[in-house]
């Protein structure tokens, strides 16, 4: 069965709509709607030919690019999903992820030939077919036949496969369909409103969620211009904004924060920027009041990549009164909250028992932008969404009396680090195989530059005088830059509690642990 929901449509129906309109403006290059659809149109054909279908995986390896929004519809066209791959990773993550997907296609951006080479040596079974990602490219790889009969996704069909990493084993591959998609959008465009006259700024990686579903694919449903940067830089974004005159944006607190530390930041030309949104980690407080004082109101969100990922968003008018929450549920989203200690649901529409007033607990989620699960992980999948749909965050968060959520801590051991979640569980079985370690902890700590950073404390192994600079040397082998701890210090044990669990807290607050 064909989908009613699935997002063909939205470049099938602009192409008609608005073909001439500016769909992507990127350094200069722009693309219209009728050449996004036309090219995207060529290339599922030419990947039908080649063998892809329904459930097909197409992976990316590239800086952010228009081409990769064409093969973004093009997959949404044939029910194959896009991969895109992480540029930070380490070529053994990049293969992990390769392998464990099944990639039946690797597309690669100008820039990545040699990470992409690295990622395909390091990799055990994948033979993907390599593409180069250029218009040229997919021109040659496109055919001009009308795509098979048949060949079209469904609503629950997945078209993202975004991997993240966890507490607990490897990475793991979550899957968004259509319709996670579509309902993600709608949410969204309830309280971050994206219109067709808008112009906006995307900065945001699209190898995450957030690079599609956090605007862009609302602002091409609603037929407005994306200005694509194909990385961050900070004195660009100030110039672009009054240049291109752009409306809204979005980004992780840390992107803000190198905006706000720009020596142009205090004169540059805001005045176009209506909105601009900020989600993906905790944001200083200072910050906001930094933007608000410029008369920019940052808009916070608070989401997760299995939920597509838009969970809470503060309402624009609510944003300077309430400074440091993430929000109110998006429409069609619901939550509640659990007891961090006894696991008990609190509240929530299911019990029938909504609790109006403040309360803080674990919030969970539950709705149609929550993803179907973990690509071929199904006990992962059970253990993240129990049998009434509720899919645990990992996140505390606290409500107050008019309804608006503030996230406060996190019960999963993780942390943020310029936008780059870091699971620490991973960064330690690196450092664990190195023989001159004994035991290790690693913990995120305040960072002025990225919000958290690593530290690991290390007791060495019998005998072993590690050097902390050999130690990191040898986190950088295996994992991208970002998880790689920036304090290693040596320590004589480990602070364990009676259940023999690391108490990570207390290694925090360690002094050491310095910001
Ligand atoms: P993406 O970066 O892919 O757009 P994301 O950051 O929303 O998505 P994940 O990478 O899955 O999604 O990270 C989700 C986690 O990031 C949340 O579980 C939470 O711990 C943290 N997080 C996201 N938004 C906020 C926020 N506004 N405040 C505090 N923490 C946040």
């Amino acid at each position: 069965m064909t989908g009613e929901l699935t997002l063909d449509r939205w470049i099938r129906d602009r192409a008609v709509v608005t073909p001439e309109r500016v769909t992507i403006d990127c350094e200069g290059e722009a693309t219209t709607y009728a050449e996004l659809d036309r090219v995207s149109e060529r290339v599922a054909a030419g990947l039908a030919r080649a063998g892809a279908g329904v459930g097909s995986r197409v992976a990316v390896l590239a800086g952010n690019r228009p081409e990769t929004v064409a093969v973004l519809f093009a997959c949404a066209k044939l029910g194959a999903m896009l991969l895109p791959l992480n540029v930070r990773l380490a070529a053994p993550e990049l293969a992990y992820q390769l392998d464990d997907s099944d990639a039946g296609w690797l597309l690669v951006g100008a820039d990545y030939d040699a990470a992409a080479d690295a990622a395909l040596d390091a990799a055990d079974t994948a033979v993907p077919q390599r593409v180069r990602l250029s218009w040229g490219a997919l021109d040659e790889l496109g055919s001009d036949e009308p795509l098979p009969v048949g060949v079209a996704p469904g609503d629950h069909d997945p078209l993202l496969l975004v991997y993240t990493s966890g507490t607990t084993g490897r990475p793991k591959g979550a899957l968004l369909t259509h319709a996670n998609c579509f309902w993600t959008n709608i949410s969204l465009d309830r309280t971050i409103d994206v219109t067709g006259r808008d112009v906006v700024l995307q900065v945001l990686p699209q190898f995450h969620v957030g690079g599609w579903n956090v605007q862009p694919l609302l602002a091409w449903w609603k037929g407005a211009t994306v200005v694509l940067e194909t990385a961050f830089d900070a004195g660009r974004v100030l110039d672009l904004v009054p240049r291109k005159g752009v409306t809204t944006m979005m980004g992780v607190p840390a992107l803000y924060r190198f905006l706000a530390q720009h020596e142009r930041f205090a004169d540059a030309d805001l005045s176009s920027l209506r909105q601009a949104v900020v989600g993906g980690a905790p944001m200083p407080e200072a910050l906001l009041e930094t933007y608000l004082d410029r008369g920019v109101a940052l808009v916070q969100g608070y989401g997760l990549t299995e939920a597509a990922p838009n969970v809470l968003g503060l309402p624009p008018e609510d944003a300077p009164r309430k400074v440091g929450y993430a929000g109110k549920p998006y429409l069609h989203v619901d939550v509640a909250l659990r007891d961090t200690a006894t696991g008990e649901r609190l509240d929530g529409p299911a019990t029938g028992e909504r609790l109006d007033g403040p309360a803080t607990g674990e919030l969970l989620v539950r709705g149609p932008n929550v993803f179907p699960g973990y690509w071929r992980v199904p006990d992962a999948t059970a253990a993240a969404v129990d049998a009434d749909g509720w899919l645990a965050t990992g996140d505390v968060a606290e409500r107050d009396d008019e309804g608006f959520y503030r996230i406060r801590d996190r019960t999963k051991d993780m942390y943020v680090s310029g936008g780059e979640n870091v699971y620490p569980a991973e960064v330690e079985a690196v450092l664990d195989a190195n023989p001159a370690v004994a035991d290790v902890a690693v913990v995120g700590v305040p960072d002025d530059r990225w919000g958290e950073a690593g530290l690991a404390a290390v007791v060495p192994a019998p005998g072993a005088a590690p050097d902390p600079d050999d130690l990191r040397a040898h986190c950088a082998t295996s994992l991208a830059r970002f998880k790689v701890p920036r304090d290693v210090v040596l320590v004589d044990e480990l602070p364990y509690s009676s259940m023999n669990k690391v108490m990570k807290g207390e290694l925090a607050r360690r002094p050491g642990a310095r910001a």
